[in-house]
């Protein structure tokens, strides 16, 4: 468990890797790049010092680096139900689909006549997932979910602008995520917080009272946080359209809802969907996503510059595909090109290899492991809201385990000993403690009763010793971390001393 940094094992002269000896005419770079932009050399030279890089053996990397993956924790290494995040596994054929050389050696810059094959998968995942969403149009531009809200906010405000209305609100419900008011004020609304009802989900009162002449859109994420279907959405709906606002629904939740719900027909006007949580792109440690936007009608205009065009006959015999750059009320571009392809790559195969049904499969089966998990656990770790059916993430409380001073995170931190990933914790905000579980549709039954067994566990271990838990865990390389100072006293880099003074 006590890895050094590599820098550390470094032995001067020690070797990776002998390459043969050359068998061309040696050539002194400095004929080719001028002196002074050149490391260690000339009086000018910027860098004075030689590059800082460990020398190491082959073996050494090789052990350094496998035993640091070993302390990581992943989907493909145990039970991962972090809450809201989606963290189910995804088939590997994917990842062999992904790194097809076809999809890996194009780049955007080569004529449209060599990549039809990326434009017709692109042009179809867009057709698959206003299929799946029920929108009118789709653009995969945006690398995030988060990214995808600024994409669809954009798009309101220009819209907005151009019906000649000025306004300056946006609702949001206190189960949302926080990206949904980050992005609100990137967009330059003022963000206005709508409480939730006494069953967890929005009431119509609250919107009737909320919605005035100055908002310009309702974002709702459904179904919510707290793993509930805003059963009044479409009243919800007509009332902030009536006053002339936008609906936005955050769709990262679309896991509870593939082939049950289409968003576009409960009057949703835009949508944002997370590929990497969704459609088989693993996620976690700040990888690519990719974040969709779905739009209706009135707002497909202002879709991001480039979108793709499919042809008939026009430049070639039969179909092409070609991006389209000339949308004079598009927001612009907001990606590099057309947003992370491999990922849509990831999802194009798996919605295929899925079809409409086992889509559907999909969300019913992580709705009904969603509630096994609720019903088995109701009686151990209370339920915030009365006891209903769940859709794809159940939320429990710490308040039953109060009298043991053992708290939500001790739980969290214990079912590391388990071999457990703990759920996402201490949100959504509105729940004391709240522990939200969401198992995904990948899961056997065998695993979910493993989880159930080791909470059951951890709530015998709090009533009889108390301060185990709260010193837990045990199995790891660090135990407790003061998480605070993580936050505000990052330490980002390590040098070898004797080449600090060259930074300083
Ligand atoms: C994950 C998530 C987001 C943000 O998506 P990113 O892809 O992480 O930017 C927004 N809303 C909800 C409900 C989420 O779960």
């Amino acid at each position: 468990m006590e890895e050094p940094v590599l820098f550390e094992r470094s032995v001067s002269g020690r070797r990776g890797v002998s390459p043969a000896e050359h068998d061309v005419p040696v050539t002194d770079v400095s004929a080719l790049i001028p002196e002074r932009f050149l490391r260690s050399q000339g009086e000018e030279a910027e860098t004075t010092y030689d590059p800082m890089l460990p020398e190491v053996s082959e073996l050494e990397v090789v052990r350094h680096y496998t035993r640091l993956s070993q302390w990581n924790f992943g989907v493909d290494t145990g039970f991962y139900p972090l809450g809201s995040c989606t963290m189910k596994y995804n088939p590997k054929i994917n990842e062999d689909i992904a790194r097809l050389d076809g999809f890996t050696t194009i780049h955007p810059y080569l004529d449209e006549s060599l990549t039809q094959g990326a434009l017709k998968l692109m042009y179809e995942l867009e057709g698959y997932l206003a299929e799946i969403t029920g929108m009118e149009a789709i653009t995969l531009q945006p690398s995030a979910g988060a990214h995808g809200e600024l994409c669809g906010l954009l798009m309101i405000s220009k819209c907005l602008k151009a019906r000649g209305e000025h306004r300056t609100k946006v609702l949001i419900p206190d189960t949302a995520h926080g990206t949904n008011p980050a992005s609100s004020h990137l967009a330059g609304f003022k963000v206005v917080q709508i409480e939730s009802g006494a069953d967890g989900c929005i009431t119509l009162d609250s919107i009737k009272e909320a919605m005035d002449t100055d908002v310009a859109a309702l974002m709702l994420t459904n179904p919510n946080t707290l793993g509930l279907f805003e059963h009044d959405i479409v009243e919800i709906a007509e009332i902030v359209h009536e006053r002339g606002g936008f609906v936005f629904c955050d769709g990262a939740n679309m896991n509870a809802l593939m082939g049950l719900v289409r968003l576009g027909e409960l009057g949703v006007d835009v949508v944002q969907l997370n590929l990497h949580k969704t459609f088989s792109t693993p996620h976690g440690g700040g990888g690519p996503g990719s974040g969709p936007v779905g739009v209706g009608a009135e707002l497909a205009p202002y879709l991001p510059t480039p979108r793709i065009k499919k042809e008939s006959g026009i430049k070639r015999e039969g179909e092409s595909y070609s991006f389209e750059y000339d949308r004079p009320d598009s927001i612009g571009r907001l990606k590099a090109f057309y947003g992370n392809f491999a990922i849509m790559v990831r999802a194009y195969g798996y919605i295929r290899r899925c079809g409409p049904v086992g889509l559907r499969r999909v969300s019913e089966t992580a709705i009904l492991n969603a509630n096994y998990i609720k019903q088995r656990l109701k009686s151990t770790f209370d339920l915030p809201y009365d006891d209903k059916p769940c859709m794809h993430e159940a939320v429990f409380s710490d308040t039953g385990l109060k009298e043991t001073g053992v708290n939500t995170m001790d739980v969290a931190k214990r079912l590391i000993d388990y071999g457990i990933h703990p759920p996402t914790v201490y949100f959504p905000m509105v729940v004391g403690g709240a522990i939200m579980v969401e198992p995904t549709e990948t899961e056997s039954k065998a695993e979910l009763d493993d989880f159930i067994a080791a909470m059951e566990a951890i709530a015998e271990e709090a009533k009889e010793k108390p301060e185990l838990l709260r010193n837990a865990p045990f199995t790891t390389k660090v135990s407790r971390v003061d998480e605070t100072r993580a936050a505000r006293v990052p330490k980002l880099k390590w040098m070898p001393k004797d080449h600090m003074t060259a930074f300083d």
